[in-house]
């Protein structure tokens, strides 16, 4: 029998290693669009592979309860997926997130149900694993219920906060250690649990709204961490590497979202965004405002075109019309790209979500980097419903809350046309220069609508 154990815990071990190597891999491909979906199912078989092996346990006494819990996460997974419209998928990602984070401070809980062979090493990583994954769970819970409109959106502030954070802070910390001093004593547990779901809830609500991705995305890096923590309760090598990986990737994406947005994570966490002020800015020119039917003349002329779409394309529903004008474009001899800022929209990757589900070639997009450097040579930068990813205030004036901000630089392609519904500014609430520039022709109305009169006006 002790044989055979031997050999199981090489096997596992050695699917372990695999299944690590698949989920590293897997990463690398979700960098793509591309790739993203080969990338999403080889992470998902090394999951799978990962699952199996570790069933092969011979300390594993019951296997029915393994087996219901599977089959009902499976489907309820598989139902949500279906059902969630795109819209909410950063509320799904948050509940997903917290349910991680759960799941660890469940496997924390019960790794202290027999405390008595562990090491002070040990207590130390499953009181993590129990913060962390308590932290996580409420965290994402308030930050789903933020995004779905369930809880105001702003950011909740009362008086004395700062105190009462800094005693649950203190109280964690105390709690932290009586827990690992009397292990056996299930009132410090308890007490560590509330605590860590405390502590979640008091850190997300002074946020706003708004900010919510970029919180989850720092929930996720949480959750990796708790996953990690529960790895080395449990001597589960695995656990531990996918659990780093995540938390490796989810803190790179957050840092990626702050810089995009010019903010520092700090900043994100602790100040909401109201405290950037709009300051007055001067701006010179004029707004000149184009019907569709005239936007089409000059489209109907045009060599190139680099579209850049922004958060109003995804409240329009104007990807299938654009992806329409692209094939009229094309068919008229134009060259179409799409530039891509990393925080268009509110959400990573929103934009090639709704491009790809109009069937818009990966090849034509193009990240803010590659395409800054050749926008002059296009014949038309079509933006829509885009503003903060594109106002070159952040370029060119020093006072304005979003200066130093990387944006695409629509304004220097030859003709500008910018598809909105009227004058008013984007999620950063700062006025945005380019509508005042020579060469930009505001195109005013519901971008879609806008679309399709373009359209019609190549279809007669
Ligand atoms: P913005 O929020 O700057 O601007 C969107 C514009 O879309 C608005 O000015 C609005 O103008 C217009 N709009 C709304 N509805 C329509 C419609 N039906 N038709 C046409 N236009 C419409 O969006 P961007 O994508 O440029 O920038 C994203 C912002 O969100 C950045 O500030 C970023 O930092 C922030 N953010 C992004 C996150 C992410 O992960 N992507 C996460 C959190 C924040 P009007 O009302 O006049 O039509």
């Amino acid at each position: 029998m002790l044989e055979l154990s031997a050999n199981n815990a090489l096997l596992i071990n050695f699917v372990y290693v695999i299944a690590a190597a698949l989920f590293i891999f897997g990463l690398k491909l979700l960098g793509h669009p591309s790739t993203a979906r080969k990338g999403n199912a080889l992470s998902s078989l090394a999951m799978l592979l990962a699952i199996v092996v570790t069933l092969l346990d011979l300390n594993i006494v019951s296997y029915q309860w393994i087996i219901i819990a599977m089959i009902a996460g499976s489907l309820v997974g598989i139902y949500a997926a279906r059902m969630i419209a795109m819209t909410a998928m950063p509320e799904m990602v948050s509940l997903l997130n917290g349910i991680g984070g759960l799941a660890s401070l469940f496997v924390a809980w019960s790794t202290v149900a027999s405390p008595a062979n562990m090491s002070l090493f040990i207590l130390v990583v499953t009181y993590l694993a129990l913060l962390i994954g308590g932290v996580t769970f409420s965290g994402s819970l308030v930050a789903w219920g933020k995004l779905s409109e369930r809880i105001v959106g702003r950011p909740i502030m009362f008086k004395g906060q700062a105190i009462v954070n800094l005693l649950v802070v203190l109280a964690v910390i105390a709690s932290g250690v009586m827990f690992v001093l009397f292990p056996e004593q299930n009132q410090y547990l308890y007490l560590a649990i509330a605590l860590s779901l405390l502590f979640g809830v008091m850190l997300v609500i002074p946020i706003g709204g708004a900010d919510m991705p970029v919180v989850i995305s720092l929930l996720n890096s949480y959750s990796g961490l708790a996953a990690c923590a529960a790895g080395f309760a449990l001597h589960n090598n695995l656990l531990i590497v996918a659990g780093s990986l995540v938390g490796a990737s989810g803190i790179i994406l957050t840092q990626i979202m702050c810089k995009a947005m010019n903010r520092s994570l700090v900043n994100v966490l602790f100040s909401g965004f109201q405290s950037v002020s709009n300051e007055k800015m001067v701006i010179e020119g004029e707004v000149k405002a184009l019907s569709a039917d005239d936007a089409y003349y000059v489209l109907e002329a045009a060599q190139s075109v680099v579209v850049i779409p922004g958060y109003g394309m995804a409240v329009a529903q104007a990807q299938h019309a654009m992806k329409e004008l692209q094939l009229l474009l094309e068919n008229n001899g134009a060259e179409v790209a799409y530039a891509i800022h990393p925080v268009a929209g509110r959400m990573p990757g929103h934009m090639n979500v709704l491009l790809a589900e109009a069937d818009v070639s990966y090849e034509q997009l193009f990240e803010m980097d590659e395409i800054n450097k050749r926008i002059e040579n296009f014949d038309v930068a079509i933006v829509i419903g885009a503003n903060d990813v594109v106002n070159p205030a952040a370029r060119e004036m020093k006072g304005s809350p979003i200066y130093g901000m990387p944006v695409i630089n629509a304004d220097l392609a030859k003709n500008v046309f910018v598809l909105k519904r009227g004058m008013a500014s984007g999620f950063a609430g700062v006025d945005n220069p380019l509508f005042f520039k020579p060469n930009c022709r505001m195109v005013f109305g519901d971008a879609k609508e806008t679309l399709n009169n373009i359209i019609r006006q190549f279809d007669k």
